[in-house]
């Protein structure tokens, strides 16, 4: 199936999303929630809204979840779309003044400053919930949304440090607009409230994750868990395979 995206004919299969297509193709989308390790989109951020043109009939829609059934036609920087984009972009300044990236998004974009939204003090977090996705994707699930309204917020059980966090950061790595605070020294990491040993390399000394992120890991492919770094692991197994086979390296 081929449909146009800003004039440029993109193959297609049924049922892909519009981000998809458009990022295959070289076309540029901004996003917010969307992140290439997770296979569905979420729609939270909004910001990835496309208008599309469907046999005349004009719509605008979520490009992350809108799956492609039909040869449309898509402008993703129409005048529509550039007006509530810089809505939507002045909504998540209000939501999260303090980040750094949604403020030089808000610069580019040309975003007016609106008064009547009343500014979340001191607030990073725009409530995507692409961190909770990612820990509930490692099976972990340490963090959730709690509360609701204004009130609303990522965080652990009743805010305490959490009994089953592994410390691995996947969640200050992922969110998009650097609002989960993680610090970290040459022995410790320190992340939710919870402050974790770091575990180094045996054999160069590189620091390979938290001792409960390399247990876990050991766990879950019934191993005992494996204290080197990802390039001496590759150049002890170059070593076996050597040693086995009688070459050189
Ligand atoms: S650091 Fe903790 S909360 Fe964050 S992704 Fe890892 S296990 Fe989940």
């Amino acid at each position: 199936m081929i449909i146009k995206i800003d004039g440029k004919e993109c193959i297609c299969e049924k049922g892909e999303t519009l981000l998809t297509i458009a990022r295959r193709n070289g076309i540029f989308i901004p996003t917010l929630c969307h992140h290439d390790s997770q296979e569905e989109g979420m729609g939270a951020c909004r910001l990835c809204i496309v208008e599309i043109n469907e046999r005349g009939r004009k719509s605008v829609v979520v490009s992350c979840l809108y799956p492609v059934n039909s040869e449309i036609e898509v402008e993703t920087n129409s005048e529509k779309i550039g007006r509530e984009r810089r809505m939507i972009l002045a909504l998540l300044a209000s939501r999260a003044p303090e980040s750094a990236y949604i403020q030089k998004m808000c610069r580019f974009y040309k975003v007016p400053q609106i008064e009547r939204f009343i500014k979340v003090d001191g607030e990073k977090c725009v409530m995507c919930g692409l961190c909770a996705k990612a820990c509930a994707s490692l099976s972990v699930g340490a963090i959730s949304t709690v509360n609701r309204g204004i009130t609303k917020m990522i965080s652990t059980p009743y805010g305490d440090p959490s009994s089953v966090c592994i410390g691995c950061g996947s969640c200050a790595k992922i969110c998009p607009t650097g609002a989960i605070e993680l610090t970290e020294d040459d022995q410790t990491r320190t992340i939710w409230g919870k402050t974790f040993d770091l575990v180094h390399c045996e054999r160069c000394g590189a620091v390979i994750g938290t001792r409960q992120q390399i247990e876990e890991a050991a766990r879950r492919s019934d191993n005992e868990p494996d204290y080197l770094c990802d390039d001496c692991r590759k150049e002890r197994m170059a070593k076996v395979m050597a040693d086995t086979y009688g070459f050189d390296i």
